[in-house]
C-alpha cells in the first residue's frame, strides 16, 4: 500500500523515529513540527492520511483536528490521533474534535501500522448504489447524504457509521459488532467511542426528524430502522 502521510510532531526524536517506521514499510511521508507547518504541507499536496501529535506548539493538535474536519477541501482526510496522555478525558475529547482514531505513546510499530492500514483500508475501497432509508438518502459514489433532497453535513466517522447501519437495516449489532464493521477488528477503541459518534450522528439527523432511525435496543446494542 503506498499512501502519502502526513507526520505532524513536533519532538524530533518521535518524528525520526516514524519517518523511519512508515518509510520502511513503504509510505511516502512528509513532515511538519506544527499546525501552522502542516497546514502549508496540506495546501501544497493533500496527504491520504495525518499522523497527528496532540501536544503542539501554537495550535493544538485537538483545534487542528477540528478546523480541517470542519473545512470541506479536507475533511475527508483520515487523522489519527497520537498522544502520551491515557485519561479518558482527552480520549473523548480526541474523538469529538473528530479524529478517526487514536493511539496512546508509547506504541509499537506493528500497532501503529495495523491502525494505519486500516484506516486507509476504510477511507479508499467504497462504492456503488444509493442507500435509502424512509426520507433518507446516502449516495456512496459523492458520499453526499440528503433527507428530502437537504444535504445533511456529516463528520466521516459518522458518515461510514450511517453506511453501515443504511446498509444493515432492522438488525440489531452489539457495540462491539458495530467496532468491528465500522472501525476494524484489527483496531483496539472502547466501546464508548461507538455512543459518542453515535450522538454525533442522531444530533445531525435531529433537525431533520430522522434521528429516530438510530435506535438503541436495550441490553443489546443499536438497530437502524425507519419503524419505531
Ligand atoms: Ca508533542
Amino acid at each position: 500500500m503506498s499512501a502519502h502521510i502526513l507526520l505532524v510532531e513536533d519532538e524530533s526524536a518521535i518524528r525520526e523515529m516514524l519517518r523511519f517506521a512508515l518509510s520502511s514499510a513503504g509510505f511516502e511521508i512528509s513532515e511538519a513540527e506544527d499546525s501552522l507547518a502542516a497546514q502549508q504541507c496540506i495546501d501544497a499536496a493533500k496527504p491520504d492520511l495525518i499522523l497527528l501529535d496532540w501536544m503542539l506548539p501554537g495550535l493544538s493538535g485537538v483545534d487542528f483536528t477540528k478546523r480541517l474536519k470542519s473545512d470541506e477541501a479536507t475533511q475527508e482526510i483520515p487523522i489519527i490521533m497520537l498522544t502520551a496522555k491515557a485519561e479518558e478525558d482527552n480520549k473523548i475529547k480526541g474523538f469529538e474534535s473528530g479524529a478517526d482514531d487514536y493511539i496512546t505513546k508509547p506504541f509499537s510499530t506493528r500497532e501503529l501500522l495495523a491502525r494505519i492500514k486500516a484506516v486507509l483500508r476504510r477511507s479508499q475501497g467504497e462504492a456503488s448504489e444509493n442507500l435509502v432509508i424512509g426520507q433518507l438518502t446516502l449516495d456512496p459514489k459523492s458520499h453526499r447524504v440528503t433527507a428530502t433532497d437537504v444535504v445533511i453535513d456529516l463528520g466521516p466517522t459518522e458518515y461510514r457509521l450511517l453506511k453501515f447501519f443504511m446498509s444493515h437495516q432492522d438488525r440489531v449489532y452489539s457495540r462491539n459488532q458495530v467496532l468491528d464493521q465500522v472501525w476494524g477488528s484489527g483496531v483496539y477503541v472502547e466501546d464508548r467511542t461507538v455512543d459518542v459518534h453515535i450522538r454525533r450522528l442522531r444530533k445531525a439527523l435531529e433537525p431533520h426528524g430522522l434521528d429516530a432511525i438510530i435506535q438503541t435496543v436495550r441490553g443489546a446494542g443499536y438497530r437502524c430502522s425507519a419503524q419505531s
